[in-house]
């Protein structure tokens, strides 16, 4: 085996992949990154019961979002494919059969029926059932380790249904070794005998996993904390095939907002965050979830909020380029306990990305909302806009809610403010200032606020007789930035025509 680093994301297709997979995928990608190694997708199917056939594309399309593509995988070349299980059944079935011929694994032909028998009788005697070497040969289950090698052959060439078990050595202490939580000790006897093939000709879980990670030379397993009790299994088929482990990593948990369970989809719904990267759509109940992207998260502030939550860099930063988390990640720095998901935290990351995202590019996503809505306006007008009213922006819609009035007359106007500005004798004076300002010639911001103000002084009026309903008139609420910036942006047709339609709906 090579000593290049190799890892691999191993999501199955059951649904859409949930924030903690993303994460699952993030620390592999950038442990891959940062080792100069191969990241790998592997498509885990081989559950039919639970495939989904969307999920696939799904996931794919969630680490292209999150900027954390694969380099081997379904769809991309690779020396060490076919990259999903279901195209891989041969090789299962081959590995079990050679675990069977050296007394390794052993067919097991106890029905369904007969094991709750076995496990009803335990519970009423205060115990747990186990299929291992307690009672495997003790003949009172079903199995090649107690039937003679004719009789085995006899039920299977007569179609008889049987799995095929690990058969886990006896009193033996595996030694298992976590870079995140250190060496483990498990005592064999309590383990048991779990099945790595159906009766219906799939490998489980535990087999499939083992075989591919062997034959894709995988170096690290990166996974979720929910498969840390399934290791001392996997250890041993290792052995049993005589394979070089692989080293381990198991992360730890995200946790609810509250901080106790595993974070939920129920929890997004109930206090309105999504748990998945991209929405999705159920295809049996059309049911639609909603997805970071399409919440208007930038993926580089997902990424950041993700590659925290478990990891501890060990100092105060907290934003994170892409670039920089392969430089500074270290698996060894990963926590043990689990990571409470937190979304204001995940919203406060958004804004710092809002805000330090170059103008110029915020204009381009900016444009592609305002195209939506048929404006069309220079680029580099939107960006100045854009540079105007970002400081106030968590995400790109928010933008079109700031500066709405650059672009278009105001609908309405706040009821409020227009009940408090708009006064007797408002109307008139808005007629004079539209004469005045149809007077000006130079129309950048200083000379206009030069002039007005100019003007206002002449009449020995209060600024904000002239300046509220005016601005009221612009914007349609009394905010926004400098008066006459806006008024320099939208020129002085819109300018008069704003007043005037001002002075038709309010006076
Ligand atoms: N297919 C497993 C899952 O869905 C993979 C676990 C592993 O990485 O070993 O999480």
């Amino acid at each position: 085996m090579s000593s290049r680093v190799r890892v691999r994301f191993a999501p199955s297709p059951t649904g859409p992949l949930h924030i903690g997979g993303v994460r699952t995928a993030l620390y592999n990608y950038l442990f891959a990154k940062q080792q100069g190694g191969d990241f790998v997708l592997r498509i885990e199917d081989t559950d039919q019961t639970r495939y989904v056939a969307n999920a696939e594309q799904y996931i794919i399309d969630s680490l292209n979002w999150c900027g954390i593509p694969f380099d081997e995988g379904p769809g991309k070349k690779g020396n060490y494919g076919p990259y999903r299980q279901s195209e891989r059944k041969h090789l299962y079935r081959e590995y079990t059969y050679w675990l069977v011929d050296n007394n390794k694994a052993y067919y097991a032909f106890d029905t369904s029926e007969e094991l709750d028998v076995h496990r009803k009788d335990h519970e009423a005697k205060g115990k747990t059932f186990i299929y291992n070497w307690h009672n495997r040969e003790k003949g009172r289950l079903v199995n090649s380790l107690v039937l003679s090698k004719e009789e085995v052959q006899h039920r299977i060439s007569s179609g008889e249904k049987y799995v095929i078990r690990f058969k886990n050595p006896e009193g033996q202490t595996v030694v298992l070794n976590d870079i995140v939580r250190g060496r483990i000790e498990v005592d064999s006897n309590v383990l048991d005998d779990k099945i790595l093939f159906k009766s219906d000709g799939m490998p489980t879980y535990h087999l499939a996993n083992v075989v591919d990670d062997h034959l894709m030379e995988i170096s690290h397993v990166i996974r979720g904390e929910e498969w840390l009790p399934s290791l001392a299994l996997h250890n041993l088929l290792y052995e049993a095939f005589g394979w070089k482990k692989p080293e381990f990593a198991h992360l730890p948990l995200l946790l609810k907002p509250i901080g106790k369970g595993k974070l939920s989809k129920r929890d997004g719904d109930k206090l309105g965050f999504p748990v998945f990267p991209l929405a999705y759509k159920n295809e049996k109940d059309g049911e639609i979830s909603r997805g970071y992207r399409e919440d208007g998260y930038f993926p580089d502030a997902f990424i950041n909020m993700l590659a925290l939550l478990g990891w501890n860099p060990g100092t105060e930063k907290e934003i994170y380029s892409l670039d920089e988390l392969t430089k500074d990640f270290d698996l060894a720095r990963v926590n043990k306990s689990g990571a409470k998901f937190n979304p204001d935290k995940t919203k406060w990351f958004q804004q710092q990305y809002m805000q330090h995202t170059p103008n110029e590019n915020v204009a381009n996503k900016f444009n592609a909302i305002l195209l939506e809505k048929g404006i069309e306006k220079p680029i580099d007008f939107i960006e100045t806009i854009v540079g105007l009213v970002k400081e106030r922006a968590v995400f790109v819609d928010d933008l079109w809610n700031l500066s709405s009035y650059f672009f278009v007359a105001p609908e309405s106007y706040d009821p409020k403010a227009s009940k408090k500005q708009w006064k007797e004798g408002t109307s008139e004076l808005m007629n004079e200032l539209i004469q005045k300002i149809e007077q000006i010639e130079n129309f950048s911001s200083e000379n206009v606020e030069s002039e007005i103000k100019a003007w206002i002084t002449s009449k020995e009026i209060g600024f904000g007789k002239v300046m509220q309903p005016l601005r009221l008139s612009l914007v349609g609420a009394l905010q926004g930035p400098h008066l006459f910036d806006i008024i320099h942006f939208i020129g002085k047709e819109e300018t008069i025509s704003r007043l005037h339609s001002a002075i038709e709906k309010l006076g």
